[in-house]
């Protein structure tokens, strides 16, 4: 390939188009009675189930950062954040749609490494990818519509829990954070398969079992615990208070990262007080981490117990993706 090839061409929009085609129909199709090739994509949901949407926008210096980032750590990336969404409400996937804007001098080997980490994926996990656009734009904006399905009715919500409630999250917290922190601080870090910043797992089967074994709110970690819980209490009309010695820290993380860093891509459920759990489920380890107890005057929905016993508010000040510095 020519150097004028490598450096300044980004397949043409039709050329391209039809690259994705053809990696698409490697994702599978179940689900897909259409997908790209006509004006819209058709989707069959099972007998007795409900659609799941869920769209999230990743853009360049905003959710990564091309000199930290590999570009197939980014078509990942992208594509986990809409299961893991998916895995919160306790659904499986079946299509994604994914939408491209690309600097017209991007590097073609940029665009295929970014198709390859969302296609592996979408062809693991079941999501199929059925149709999605590209566009010119002056940073890289990659836009995921994740669809999903759950029985009717069975969706894990955030609204569900009640005073009495355990808390509870899976994998353990703050790892994704640490690895930013590392980067900011100049640190080489090499982006490993098996590292959870680079390519997080959504818990897409944690996700069903819990929904069929009577959690009562769930929410997947994306923007940070003190975020992420203070939603769920809002939505559920109740207030919440986290034991900071119970929390399952990643190697490299400390107390601040696990309360407030983002991007774990755990799952925060709660269940009534008398359920019974393992220890693992679906093979990640789950931890009860405190409890949902009844509305209090106080505009702070979510208290930590501190590691000398003392409770305070815990303040939501979770992820703020890289707004700081860009
Ligand atoms: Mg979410």
């Amino acid at each position: 390939m020519s150097e004028f090839m490598e450096t300044a061409v980004v397949l043409a929009e039709r050329k391209l188009i039809e690259r994705i085609r053809r990696l698409a129909q490697t994702t599978g199709h179940r689900g897909v009675v259409r997908g790209i090739g006509d004006d819209a994509a058709i989707l069959q949901v099972a007998k007795n189930h409900q659609l799941l949407v869920t769209t999230d926008l990743c853009i360049e210096g905003v959710h990564f950062r091309r000199e930290w980032h590999p570009a197939r750590c980014v078509g990942h990336r992208c594509l986990t954040r809409g299961l893991s969404d998916v895995a919160a409400m306790g659904g499986e996937p079946v299509a994604c749609f994914l939408s491209l804007g690309l600097p017209p001098k991007l590097p073609q080997r940029w665009v295929d490494d970014f198709l390859k980490g969302l296609v592996d994926l979408a062809s693991q996990s079941g999501a199929a990818l059925a149709g999605g656009d590209i566009s010119y734009a002056d940073k890289i904006m990659i836009d995921i519509v994740v669809t999903g399905q759950v029985p009717a009715k069975k969706a894990v919500l955030r609204s569900g829990a009640r005073s009495g409630d355990r808390i509870f999250v899976t994998g353990e917290l703050g790892g994704s954070a640490a690895v930013l922190k590392q980067l900011y601080a100049g640190t080489q870090v090499t982006p490993m398969k098996n590292n959870r910043h680079f390519y997080p797992v959504a818990r897409l089967d944690a996700g069903v079992w819990l929904r069929q074994h009577g959690a009562t709110a769930m929410i997947d970690l994306s923007d940070g615990l003190s975020v992420d819980l203070a939603h769920i209490c809002a939505e559920s009309h109740v207030h919440a208070t986290v034991d900071a010695v119970r929390l399952p820290m990643a190697e490299a993380a400390d107390l601040v990262l696990a309360l407030h860093g983002g991007e774990d891509y755990e799952l925060l459920f709660t269940v009534r007080g008398k359920a019974k759990l393992p220890s693992k489920i679906a093979g990640v380890q789950i931890t009860e981490i405190g409890e949902i107890q009844p509305p209090a005057n106080s505009r702070t929905r979510v208290r930590l117990r501190d590691l000398n016993g003392r409770v305070g508010p815990l303040k939501p000040a979770g992820w703020q993706h890289f707004s700081k510095t860009c």
